[in-house]
């Protein structure tokens, strides 16, 4: 009898385990699938003058939280935003890797307690180190150490640190220059410099992998042995990208210090290069934009931000209040960057701080990168996002105008990174000149970092 029910005991068991491993390993995708969604649509309709445009554009943008998702960036996924193939199909040179630390239960954009922590179940959900249960900053160094392993892996990518990094490999001016498509031996001289090949490796690649006149499959080479990712690269591109991919790594939300000034120097030696003071809740620095008090800067606030700006760190004020914005502008801790929001005046909304405050962030050499999704731009199509793009431009001046998608920030996009071309048609279409389209989509990023990142 005893031992029938130990059976059972031992089955049941046995069966659980079998669910949890089950779920463990389901769990991770199905969340970021279903946080992370592109709304299906017809392939959007780019003129060979748009895309021309477009490979002549260092695309950038200022906020995207992929490192959040246990998700392989290196090959082409079929869930979320973001991934090294699209990126490149989207024409994108830099992009700022943003790790968030920690969210509320119930997060909305009015009033947040600092209470609970889901990024703590999706730390363990996903299987995360131990050490990062329990620590923020623990957290943000495993996402810095997880895109350091991906760039480790892409002969094409680099993890820039310093102006002079991205200087080295940003060639802005030749972005500038690429009007015209290179030559058929200019683009062959070029992929087999890049890559090391002989004349008849060359040939038989290209035989393999050129997509129509205008687009090649992009190289994959390890090792000497070069196969091919599901990539493609606008010939426009190959030329001037080398290497092809820049990643900046921010933090959204200073409670990633754990409270600790010392954790600013522990973040910057992993790469930080941008930090953000605040996400939904308000923390030891002082008050969120959607935080319980609306505070400004607290005395630890002041000495972060002190701390940050002696590291030449960049500080991202997205996310935190009024008054913390002013507070920090006060101090001179500018230029800032507001990572991916939209504007008030364009489309009201408690996720978009005042036309005024806007305003003076722009006139401190500011940067605003307009989001992709609906809450703060009121319409996330193409034509939704260039109008705000428009709006901001118009203005606040189109020097302070960039891309902040929020990409994989759990939001709901009508595109994934492949598809930015999308928005230069429309800017084409509402008559923005071609120059503006070139700043702010990606330009004015290039320039911003180029001056602020510090030169070590
Ligand atoms: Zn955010």
């Amino acid at each position: 009898m005893g031992t029938i029910i130990l059976r059972i005991a031992a089955g049941i068991i046995a069966v659980l385990g079998l669910v949890v491993i089950a779920f463990l390993a389901m769990a991770p995708p199905y969340f970021d699938n279903k946080m992370n969604p592109v709304v299906p649509h017809a392939p959007y309709q780019v003129s060979e003058e748009a895309q021309a445009l477009h490979a002549t554009i260092p695309v950038a943008d200022l906020h995207a939280d992929t490192m959040l998702w246990n998700r392989d960036i290196l090959k082409r996924n079929e869930r979320g935003h973001v991934d090294l193939p699209r990126l490149r199909e989207g024409g994108v040179f830099l992009q700022v890797f943003t790790a968030v630390t920690k969210t509320p239960s119930g997060q909305n954009y009015e009033e947040n307690d600092a209470s609970t922590d889901d990024i703590r179940t999706l730390a363990m959900v996903q299987r995360w180190p131990r050490r990062t249960w329990d620590s923020r900053t623990e957290r943000a160094i495993y996402q810095a150490q997880k895109l350091a392993a991906f760039a480790g892996k892409d002969p094409g990518v680099i993890v820039v640190r310093s102006w002079s990094d991205l200087a080295a490999h940003s060639d802005y001016e030749g972005w500038r220059r690429q009007v015209d498509h290179p030559s058929d031996e200019e683009f062959a001289e070029e992929v087999k410099r890049l890559y090391q090949m002989t004349e008849e490796e060359y040939d038989a690649y290209a035989e393999a992998n050129m997509k129509g006149p205008d687009f090649i499959q992009w190289p994959n080479c390890r090792d000497g042995i070069c196969g091919s990712n599901s990539g493609y690269l606008h010939r426009g591109q190959a030329i001037h990208k080398v290497p092809h991919l820049a990643f900046i790594l921010g933090t959204e939300g200073s409670h990633a210090l754990d409270g600790d000034l010392a954790n600013i120097d522990r973040l910057f030696d992993v790469g930080y290069r941008v930090m953000g003071l605040h996400h939904f809740f308000d923390n030891k620095l002082g008050g969120s934009l959607h935080g319980t008090s609306g505070d400004g800067l607290s005395d630890f606030g002041r000495a972060a931000v002190e701390r940050m700006r002696e590291k030449e760190i960049i500080i991202d004020v997205a996310h935190s209040s009024e008054q913390t914005v002013r507070d920090a502008l006060a101090m001179g801790a500018g230029p800032f960057i507001v990572s991916h929001t939209g504007f008030d005046g364009h489309c009201s909304s408690p996720r978009n701080i005042s036309d005024g405050l806007m305003a003076d962030i722009a006139e401190d050499g500011g940067l605003i990168g307009v989001g992709f999704w609906e809450d703060v731009t009121c319409d996330a199509s193409p034509a939704g996002i260039a109008d705000a793009i428009l709006y901001g431009a118009n203005k606040f001046g189109v020097d302070h105008i960039a891309l902040g998608s929020d990409y994989d920030g759990t939001v709901t996009v009508e595109l994934d990174a492949s598809e930015l071309a999308a928005i230069t048609q429309a800017l084409m279409d509402a008559g923005m000149p071609d120059d503006d389209i070139r700043k702010v989509m990606g330009g004015n990023t290039v320039r911003f970092f180029l001056e602020n990142l510090p030169a070590e």
